[in-house]
């Protein structure tokens, strides 16, 4: 005797085997530095760039942890990029679905 959910089990093995794309995540993309971010990932946050000593830091890595004071000497900076890459820091990202391909890649959501 055939056990019933075995075979409904199989039946959604088999289905999923064949329908089992993988799946598009939100997140960010970098063009200076070719890197994806996935959403759930970072906060958006801008940066800035300190006109006396010439550092650039993201917001969270500030003075104060929340405002534009350059970290290393404390002067007000200005703005660089409103959604700052963490990886570069002047790069700005811009939104971006990807999924994973089999080798590992994120790969745009066409
Ligand atoms: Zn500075
Ligand atoms: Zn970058």
């Amino acid at each position: 005797m055939i056990d019933e959910n075995w075979s409904e089990f199989m039946d959604q093995v088999i289905e999923d085997s064949l329908t089992n794309k993988p799946e598009a995540v939100d997140g960010y993309w970098c063009d200076d530095c070719d890197i994806f971010i996935a959403g759930d990932e970072y906060d958006e946050q801008p940066s800035y760039e300190c006109g006396s000593c010439g550092e650039q830091f993201l917001r969270e890595d500030s003075y104060s942890g929340d405002n534009h004071q350059c970290p290393s000497c404390m002067k007000f900076a200005s703005k660089l990029v409103d959604i700052a890459c963490p990886e570069c820091i002047s790069g700005e990202l811009r939104e971006y679905q990807a999924y994973e391909n089999s080798n590992g890649e994120w790969v745009e959501k066409l």
